[in-house]
């Protein structure tokens, strides 16, 4: 019989005991969610101001994309790409119109969408450009996040990331972020032998660093003058969160490669996607790439529900105008622990300063208390990143809870 959880201590030491000990949670164990809320085992209510990592752009259990998952459920949920099914034509078709782009291949997570964006771009590189097999290099920068699988870690300036899981996948070259005189200088060297560069719109587990303006658009130019594809992961900038349907939007950058997940669907189920036109996507064939469950009919119906409400709900023009009322919010708090506010649109970060040996954990903890959750990241960072379906009135709510965590310890 599986044992029925009665309160949160004891949730907590079941996954001490049980679990892998991969992660380190803020103590608070969820129940329920609905929009910007959620609910923990003793019933107490908090704002989420995580959201899955912006998975959950669209809200806790956002009716209509649990109404397309309960439909499909009943009906067929996996078929595997060895046939075919009703519903995923209908989604690449909705899909590619959507965000504009040829074709789209579906995958899960976004280390999948990432993996094979990689795959991809190498491939590209090889038939189309005409780089000798196996000297493929894709550029990265340092601080990135792409998820956690061997050859996406390669990547990372983090040790947490990779020491210890060697030997690594080669073929990276890593230059600082926000850096254009580097990828200059990069592209010029060993242009010839590059396919892509990779990169986040803005750096979101890094701590929310927002490069400066131009930096994308610039950077896709240099790409393009030594035909290098420019491969945006908006796994986590994508889809609203930043004020726009896309981070690159901001400056008009039309990514080669576009990779999107976590919000994808909502936070209902994982869905990723690889975008591109013909000229790249079709250098992978029948056979050569794939996944059990990449374009699985639920997925499909949960995707174009959670796509349909971004635009009709109106939220990037919501995250657009909530994230300058909260940084301006949090702006104006008189306390010498906020060290920096930044962010674009709902992505944002607040960096603290440690004051009594009080630091950004705690203030997280003091806020949980007083019915806001978020986590910090690297150690004196936290990210403020409500459901896009938030509104001002619960947004200022929220932003004297953050005030009053932050004041107490004045
Ligand atoms: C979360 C994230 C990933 C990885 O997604 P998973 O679904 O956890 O594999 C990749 N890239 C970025 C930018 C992310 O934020």
């Amino acid at each position: 019989m599986v044992e029925k959880i009665t309160s949160s201590q004891q949730a907590i030491e079941m996954e001490d005991h049980y679990g892998a000990h991969n992660y380190h949670p803020l103590p608070v164990v969820i129940a329920k969610g609905e929009g910007a809320y959620v609910w923990d085992v003793e019933g107490k209510k908090y704002f989420d101001f995580l959201s899955a990592y912006s998975a959950v752009n669209q809200g806790h259990c956002h009716p209509k994309i649990i109404k397309a998952l309960c439909d499909q459920a009943q009906t067929i949920t996996l078929t595997s790409r060895a046939f075919y099914n009703d519903c995923l034509g209908p989604y690449e078709k909705f899909v590619t119109a959507y965000f504009g782009y040829d074709k789209v291949l579906p995958m899960n997570t976004g280390a999948e969408g990432d993996e094979t964006a990689l795959k991809l771009a190498r491939r590209w590189g090889v038939v189309k450009k005409g780089i000798p097999n196996d000297k493929a290099m894709i550029i990265c920068c340092d601080g990135n996040f792409h998820g956690r699988t061997i050859t996406v870690i390669s990547m990372s300036s983090d040790p947490d990331s990779y020491a210890n899981y060697g030997p690594l996948t080669p073929g990276f070259i890593r230059i600082p972020y926000n850096d254009l005189n580097a990828l200059e200088k990069v592209l010029e060297e060993h242009g010839k032998n590059i396919a892509g560069f990779l990169v986040e719109p803005i750096q979101g587990e890094a701590g929310v660093y927002v490069p400066e303006e131009g930096y994308l658009k610039k950077s896709y130019e240099l790409c393009k003058k030594h035909n290098v594809l420019f491969i945006a992961d908006e796994v986590q900038t994508g889809i609203g969160r930043t004020g726009k349907m896309l981070a690159c939007d901001h400056e008009n950058v039309r990514p080669d490669i576009l990779i999107l997940g976590k919000a994808l669907s909502g936070g209902v189920l994982p869905v990723s996607a690889v975008l591109a036109d013909d000229d790249i996507m079709l250098c992978i064939k029948p056979g050569e790439h794939g996944s059990t469950f990449g374009g699985f009919p639920l997925a499909c119906k949960v995707a174009i529900a959670a796509l349909e409400v971004i635009k009709e709900e109106k939220m990037m023009e919501n995250a657009e105008r909530l994230g300058k009322i909260f940084r301006e919010y949090m702006q104006n708090i008189k306390s010498n622990m906020i060290a920096k506010v930044r962010g674009k649109g709902l992505l944002n970060a607040v960096v603290i300063r440690p004051k009594n040996g009080k630091e950004a954990w705690d203030v997280c903890l003091k806020m949980r208390d007083m019915g806001l959750l978020a986590k910090p990241t690297h150690g004196d960072i936290i990210r403020f990143a409500p459901p896009l379906v938030i509104t001002e009135k619960e947004l200022l709510e929220a932003c004297e809870i953050i005030k009053k965590a932050i004041i107490s310890f004045e």
